[in-house]
């Protein structure tokens, strides 16, 4: 079930397009428009789920990872790569639809690791490939 007002519902039916990288018929992953990483790529369920707590079913949630975990292959993230689920508004959720951020393509700190606060400020500015 897709809710018409929402933005990745409505890039999962097509009415808004993105640059898709991996599309099927549960899932579509694009590239986030404001890159933090030289690769950023969102993976999000075509039908419409808040967030990960939103009762999406295992198979989804299954389906989606190992969506994720292909899509690391083919972006050549061979040194590594962070995957992000922001959730509610303590992690400062913008967009309410379940998606997975994969962050790669460079060194990233750890929250508690001194270069964290540098690291925030610039990784914006790192040119994608
Ligand atoms: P979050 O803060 O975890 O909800 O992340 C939402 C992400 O979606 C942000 O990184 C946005 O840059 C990204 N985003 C929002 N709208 C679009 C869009 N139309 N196409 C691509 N990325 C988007």
């Amino acid at each position: 079930m897709t809710d018409p007002t929402c933005i990745f519902c409505k890039i999962g039916t097509g009415e808004v397009p993105a640059d898709k990288v991996y599309e099927d018929d549960l899932c579509v992953a694009f590239r986030d428009m404001e890159p933090l990483m030289p690769t950023h790529v969102l993976v999000i369920p075509k039908d419409h789920y808040r967030d990960v707590t939103d009762d999406v079913p295992p198979e989804t949630l299954g389906h989606c990872l190992a969506v994720v975990r292909d899509i690391t292959k083919r972006e050549g993230l061979t040194g590594g790569f962070r995957l992000m689920v922001n959730t509610g508004d303590d992690a400062s959720q913008s967009v309410r639809h379940f998606h997975i951020h994969i962050l790669g393509g460079g060194r990233m700190p750890r929250p508690n690791d001194q270069d964290w606060g540098e690291f925030a400020t610039n990784a914006h500015k790192l040119s994608p490939r």
